[in-house]
């Protein structure tokens, strides 16, 4: 399976950057993991969206769905001559009243803002989800709002995702024996910032990773103003395996 890294960016977009997104691609199916800000534009320049299978959404922060809206807008009314195109969406529970609360200034008319363009349903965390080739298992985590780990299984491979967690979660049975483990960071250190439980510490996805005995870690939802250098280093330290920082654009073939 082929995966593409279309946003490495926390809450705010890195400068020429974008929040969360993952493409999962195996044979005819495109799946996309997460559609943070900056999203679509970046998918863009891989395929063309009309073509993705479907898209489940970790949780509803801005940083990890805002960029539905801009889908929907793309489906609606960007230039297409194939049939229309209904993009099943797989949200967290609770996740279509949030999205509709967020849509609703934009609604043209009283028709659903995204009758039309999405199949919109919440998965159940506690069943797989299976999209084309790719198996789907799912984990909570500690965060602000309710938050979903995601282990990705294809083609004998695997690739874990931790979504945004704290350190209180132990993800390492969803990463276990991942050939690809991507792991937030969302703070720089834990010595920095103690008191940030919804998000790790570099040096504790590596620990996790480590737990996991995962193949390769890399770090994402990292703020590039932070010492990415220190923070790769360490990850590096806790885990002992190979250790990159997810960049956009990056693609990684398993
Ligand atoms: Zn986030
Ligand atoms: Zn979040």
């Amino acid at each position: 399976m082929k995966i593409t890294i279309l946003g490495a960016s926390p809450a705010i977009p890195n400068p020429g950057g974008s929040c969360s997104g993952l493409l999962f691609e195996s044979g005819d199916t495109a799946l996309l993991i997460d559609c943070g800000v900056g999203v679509v534009s970046r998918l863009q320049q891989h395929i063309d969206y009309h073509r993705l299978s479907a898209i489940v959404i970790t949780h509803m922060h801005a940083d990890h769905a805002l960029d539905l809206v801009t889908m929907r807008y793309a489906l609606k009314y960007g230039p297409w001559d194939g049939p229309p195109a209904i993009i099943p969406v797989h949200l967290p529970p609770q996740g279509t009243d949030a999205l509709e609360t967020i849509a609703r200034p934009f609604a043209e008319d009283e028709s659903d803002f995204f009758q039309g363009e999405f199949d919109m349903r919440e998965y159940d965390p506690h069943h797989a989800l299976d999209i084309g080739p790719f198996h789907l298992t799912f984990q909570p985590t500690t965060h602000y709002v309710p938050t979903w780990a995601i282990r990705i299984e294809a083609e004998g491979r695997v690739v874990t995702f931790s979504a945004d967690t704290g350190p209180a979660t132990d993800l390492s049975p969803l990463a276990r024996g991942a050939d690809l483990f991507i792991c937030e960071a969302g703070v720089p250190s834990r010595q920095e910032e103690p008191h940030t439980w919804g998000h790790l510490a570099p040096d504790e996805a590596g620990a996790m990773a480590r737990r996991a005995h995962a193949r390769v870690l890399v770090l994402t939802h990292v703020w590039t103003g932070y010492n990415t250098t220190a923070m790769l280093e360490a990850a590096h330290r806790a885990f002992g395996g190979p250790t990159h920082l997810a960049r956009e654009g990056e693609v990684y073939v398993l």
